[in-house]
């Protein structure tokens, strides 16, 4: 394998730490020439200097002369942009082979995009981005070459599990079904009164995972798993009835694939996001990624059941924006990163999540997406839907 360049946006966050840690690992393999943070200036100029990067990019450009003088304090030498301009060329950088797409929520959308129309191999941790421009962003790698490669757990599982001629999409390949697992978040059990009182504390505590914190409350909300349904109808151009949602509270069974003849495919392993982000950055070989083994002898409790819909509206949300697609996803995408942001700054409670992302959803009205414009006009739609809801209060 020779060593691959890469460019790592949101560097800073819960995936791009663990892709840091797996390109540590693995050094011949990789060269790191770009790094990106929204506002952590001092984390990011430490990574800069350890990978010796050539670029390192600030989000906020206001924090442009922080970042400055972290660098020169350090000793580091990385060329430094900011702001939409500084994340577009990091995904464009002609050395870099190689995206690492992992900034959280819409704000990664235009980078992925870039990436895409530069014919990279795109490492997409990013869900967001396929489900509020799924048709437009495959179309955009498709036209150049790119390759999405999912870093989802349950999207790289299912990935490991289809056949690798798998192109011709999955009716050729004989799947019948694919079946999203979900760990069920910290409140799998709990009753529906009780999801009032939810802190933001509570509701990022995963059971399992180790996550930033909008995905770890989409976890508990099942929101993310929702996100996920649409995710997987893209990068595996799956009609919405071929796409299943398991609650598998152990988080040991990735996801699967059904076949026509009976077989179920898994893919296995601990929880921890490093095992699915070695997977993509070396496929379609395989690398030391720095996680515990399986110990399956010890494992008597993998325990699967059917989801929930109504303790967890979000997920019955997902499923009729996926179906009714165009604007639907975008829309729903936008009021939920809306009902997180408010929930974890303490404005709005966790049972109010679903409501306000219902309630944003039964005011739009169809509209065709044809273009990123579109898409983001959707987006800015919602937000303003959502605002309008909260402002008028309970
Ligand atoms: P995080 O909050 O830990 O990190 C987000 C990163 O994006 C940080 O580097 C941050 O600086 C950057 N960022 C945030 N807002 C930005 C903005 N407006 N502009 C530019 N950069 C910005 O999030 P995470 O948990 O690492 O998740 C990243 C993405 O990966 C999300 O889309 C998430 O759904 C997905 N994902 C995460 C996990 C996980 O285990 N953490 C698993 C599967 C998928
Ligand atoms: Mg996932």
């Amino acid at each position: 394998m020779s060593a691959q360049q890469i460019s790592i946006l949101g560097a800073t966050g819960s995936i791009g730490e663990s892709t840091l840690d797996v390109i540590r690992r693995n050094p011949d393999h990789f060269r790191v020439v770009a790094l990106t943070a929204h506002r952590n200036a001092r984390k990011l100029a430490e990574r800069c200097v350890e990978f010796n990067a050539r670029l390192a990019v600030i989000g906020d450009a206001s924090l442009e002369d922080e970042l400055s003088g972290h660098l020169d304090e350090l000793g580091g030498r990385a060329e430094i942009l900011s702001g939409e301009d500084g994340l577009l060329a990091a995904a464009a950088l002609p050395e870099a082979g190689t995206v690492m797409a992992a900034i959280v929520g819409a704000a990664g959308l235009k980078p992925c995009l870039e990436a895409a129309r530069r014919g990279k191999k795109i490492l997409l941790a990013n869900k967001e981005s396929l489900v509020i421009a799924g048709e437009v962003f495959v179309a955009e790698a498709q036209r150049n070459g790119a390759i999405i490669l999912p870093v989802d757990s349950e999207h790289n599982a299912i990935f490991q599990s289809l056949p690798r001629d798998f192109g011709d999409g999955l009716d050729a390949a004989g799947v019948e079904r694919i079946i999203l697992t979900a760990s069920g978040g910290p409140f799998l059990d709990w009753p529906s009164e009780r999801l009032a009182g939810v802190t933001p504390e509570q509701a990022c505590a995963h059971p399992n995972w180790e996550m930033g914190r909008k995905i770890s409350v989409d976890s508990a909300t099942l929101m993310n798993k929702g996100l996920e349904v649409i995710e997987a109808r893209w990068l595996f151009d799956a009609h919405p009835n071929q796409i299943e949602v398991l609650i598998h509270p152990q988080s040991i069974v990735h996801s699967m694939v059904a076949y026509r003849d009976g077989s179920v495919i898994a893919q296995m392993g601990t929880p921890d996001m490093r095992t699915p982000i070695a997977y993509a950055l070396a496929w379609p070989q395989r690398i030391e990624a720095g996680v515990d083994r399986l110990n399956l002898a010890q494992m008597n409790d993998l325990v699967f059941r059917a989801p929930d819909f109504e303790r967890f509206p979000c997920l019955g949300l997902a499923f009729a924006a996926m179906r009714a697609g165009e604007n639907a996803p975008a829309a729903l995408n936008a009021a939920n990163e809306v009902a997180v942001k408010n929930f974890l700054e303490g404005r709005l409670g966790f049972d109010r999540i679903p409501r306000l992302v219902g309630d944003v959803m039964d005011r739009l009205e169809t509209r065709p997406i044809r273009s990123l414009d579109d898409v983001l006009a959707e987006d800015r739609w919602a937000r303003r839907a959502a605002n309008d809801i909260l402002a008028r209060g309970p």
